[in-house]
């Protein structure tokens, strides 16, 4: 199936009352993972890697092609309905070069609305989805604590300037989530939701799914998010399952078994088992299993 556009993914989530996962991938046996749990869920997904963590002289000296690359073939294989996804470039050209490599979304981190506003022109040229952000997420850390130090919440009249301004498809929103949250739950404020619902249209944007109680992933539906992001939780899960591919394997494997052969002996295959239970699990928490 070819891409499909992800403002319709989550326009068809707002309809249906369910959310769209994004579950952020980093190489393709995990890009792979998410499309398997979203083959088994009969759901739609978006797909698609993030620059945020990622090496910058890396992404700008061909990393940004690769993983384009990487995704369209994955996208072009699957038979679910998926969009594919650049999230959070730091640069105007990074995202510009998203485009260019084949991602049908891609979104810009900044502050700076006459710049996404650039990007949108671009982007909507082309059939691309565009998401923007309004409000800082507080980042966290392993040991659950949260730095606010640089956070704000989504102001809900900045939201509609913001909107009126740069024109994207979605809205990213702060209302106590929180990025890179790995051993607690974000109190969310889901009054502040509502306020902010109440005064843009678009689909709204949940990152730092990891971190997000999954009692209120409900009431955020209602109030109008029609996708998380998840990037953490698919992470932990890869490592805690390497570590036990790794102690469980036999000392006396190839190491053309062990790495990069997709066979039964391959750590990393092994390890993603991990990812795709941790992917089908928040796909039917969003009520997205059966959507497709
Ligand atoms: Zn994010």
């Amino acid at each position: 199936m070819s891409l499909t556009s992800m403002a319709e993914l989550l326009e068809a989530a707002r309809c249906g009352g369910y959310a769209v996962g994004y579950f952020e991938a980093w190489d393709s046996y995990s890009l792979d993972a998410v499309l398997q749990a979203a083959e088994e869920e009969n759901a739609p997904v978006i797909l698609g890697f993030g620059c945020l963590l990622v090496d910058q002289t890396w992404l700008d000296h061909g990393g940004i092609e690769i993983l384009g690359s990487i995704g369209r073939s994955a996208a072009a294989r699957s038979t679910m309905p998926v969009a594919l996804l650049l999230n959070e470039c730091h640069t105007l050209p990074q995202a510009l070069r998203g485009i260019e490599a084949g991602f049908n979304a891609v979104m810009l981190h900044t502050d700076d609305v006459a710049m996404v506003a650039e990007l949108v022109e671009v982007a909507h040229r082309r059939g691309v989805s565009v998401e923007g952000e309004i409000g800082t997420l507080p980042n966290g850390g392993a040991d659950g604590r949260v730095d606010a130090s640089r956070a704000s919440t989504t102001e809900p009249e900045a939201a509609t300037a913001y909107l009126a301004a740069a024109g994207v498809d979605c809205l990213a929103v702060s209302f106590g989530n929180v990025h890179t949250l790995e051993s607690a739950f974000a109190q969310v404020d889901l009054d502040r939701l509502a306020a902010i619902r109440a005064c843009v249209d678009v689909p709204l944007v949940v990152h730092g799914g990891t971190g997000f109680p999954g009692e209120a992933v409900p009431e955020a539906i209602e109030r109008g998010v029609a996708k998380f992001n998840v990037g953490t939780a698919l992470k932990r899960a890869y490592l805690q399952g390497l570590r036990e591919a790794l102690a469980g394997g036999s000392p006396k494997a190839s190491p053309h078994d062990l790495v990069g052969s997709h066979k039964i002996a391959d750590l990393q295959a092994a390890a993603m088992k991990d990812v795709v239970a941790v992917v089908r699990e928040l796909i039917r928490s969003y009520g997205g299993s059966g959507r497709a």
